[in-house]
């Protein structure tokens, strides 16, 4: 079959009757495979017949299309729609783009719609009108001979984008890149750049500009917090048994602030920011974008990290008196379990600098230097040594392990005739440098009740 491939930008193009009236290729639902969730391509036969198709790729697919829009497909494989790459990292918006596939007993149009995700590279690309270059990028991912049928049909796509291509851009926040290890002394850097993220003109689906002006002013205003992986472990866990929760702000170690796990805790999540106002507290959380293992051109990572930073906004909440959160609110139930931990001490904070680099930084701009609290498990040897009775010395425990928190039911006031809930938080008992015992679990255990103020 000798199929002629042409390409034309026609906003209107005559479909037959079973399209309905006012149907626009804008309006129509995206959508993406259930079975490999990637986003589909439309296209549609003499007789106005809609199919959706799977985006090319290197290999083949062992199925066909299952399409669902994609609003209903958790974890969407989104991918470049310029050079196939699996993390895009903003959406660019063109006119109507199709094209025609004549053949000699059938034709179709495929139908490419106004929006296209694009990596970084792709993204510059095509922002500086380097149509040429984006086919060249594109055709040597894949792997095609040049020219060809296909490879030229890419290329009139391409020019069609860059030929129509709107103002700005906006970020995709629903691309799960792998975890990327951010640094505690590298946290007033990836600060900085995010309030400039929050406040640059690139658009993003999840927050108003409003909203985003107010968080980048609480995060210039907060404190920085790194989280060791111990605590990680230790928030994480606890986390699956957080009692329903209710928080109000003299339960934050700060009004406002920034916080940094050791890895990702739930659904990517890696960072979260709050900021107290009169409404409650505004919780916003992160991904990690860029980790070496899936970019491995160093040009591509620098570009992301002057163009968008080291985290994207994922998600946010508003934490009100009448929201309780409870295990089952992911990274939400992280954070809370994290604070809670915090304020009952069972972590230290230590001062830590941040980078020679990033200190220089701030003074030649007059700034204070910035400081990173590193959040670490709290040296617990003398209770240990405690229990372990006097007298008789016995060998070093190999390891620690996770004592188990409790409610206590504590007497106070006057004639200490009243009585309050106190817990009794989950500590750690070895030595500090012992390894902690895998096995051993924390458990928060609480009936469903506001947890106690601090004395
Ligand atoms: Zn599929
Ligand atoms: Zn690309």
């Amino acid at each position: 079959m000798s199929h002629s491939i042409s390409f034309h930008d026609d906003p209107s193009p005559e479909y037959g009757p079973d399209v309905a009236i006012g149907t626009s290729i804008g309006l129509r639902p995206e959508m993406a495979c259930r079975a490999c969730r990637r986003i589909l391509n439309t296209s549609f036969d003499t007789s106005g017949q809609l199919r959706h198709l799977h985006p090319t790729a290197r290999t083949s697919y062992d199925h066909d299309p299952d399409p669902v829009p994609s609003a209903e497909v958790a974890g969407v494989a989104r991918s470049c729609d310029f050079c196939s790459d699996r993390y895009p990292v903003f959406r660019l918006d063109s006119g109507p783009v199709q094209a025609l596939a004549l053949g000699e007993d059938d034709s179709s149009v495929d139908d490419f719609g106004t929006t296209w995700s694009a990596c970084i590279t792709c993204t510059l690309l095509a922002q500086a009108s380097k149509s040429e270059a984006l086919t060249q990028r594109a055709v040597t991912r894949m792997g095609w001979a040049d020219p060809t049928i296909a490879a030229e049909a890419v290329r009139a796509i391409h020019a069609g984008v860059v030929g129509t291509l709107r103002p700005g851009r906006t970020l995709l926040t629903d691309v799960h890149w792998p975890h990327a290890p951010i640094t505690a002394t590298a946290l007033p850097k990836v600060r900085d750049r995010l309030t400039t993220l929050l406040t640059g003109p690139d658009r993003m689906d999840l927050l108003q500009v409003r909203q985003r002006q107010a968080i980048a002013a609480s995060l210039q205003g907060g404190r920085l917090y790194a989280v060791d992986d111990e605590f990680t472990d230790l928030a994480r866990t606890a986390a699956v048994d957080l009692p329903a929760t209710v928080l109000d702000v003299e339960d934050l170690p700060a009004p406002h602030g920034l916080l940094l796990w050791a890895a990702a805790v739930a659904g990517g999540v890696c960072a979260a920011s709050w900021a107290s106002n009169n409404d409650g507290i505004q919780i916003i959380c992160y991904r990690a974008i860029g980790g070496t293992d899936s970019i491995n051109d160093a040009t591509a990572v620098q570009a992301l990290r002057e163009q968008v930073g080291w985290l994207i906004p994922v998600d946010h909440q508003l934490i009100t008196a009448r929201r309780a959160i409870t295990s089952a609110d992911g990274a939400l139930a992280v954070m809370a379990a994290t604070w809670l931990l915090i304020a009952q001490r069972t972590g230290e904070a230590v001062s830590v600098l941040a980078n020679r680099s990033i200190r220089k930084a701030y003074e030649r701009t007059r700034r204070p230097t910035p400081e990173v609290r590193l959040v670490r498990i709290r040296s617990r040897q003398n209770t240990s040594r405690r229990e372990t009775g006097s007298g008789e010395s016995r060998q070093p425990q190999a390891q620690r392990q996770w004592i188990s928190g409790y409610w206590r039911s504590q007497p106070h006031g006057p004639g200490r005739a009243l009585r309050k809930d106190v817990y009794v938080f989950a500590y750690l008992r070895g030595p500090t440098d012992a390894p902690i015992a895998a096995s051993t679990t924390v458990r928060i255990l609480a009936s469903e009740r506001r947890h106690p103020k601090p004395q």
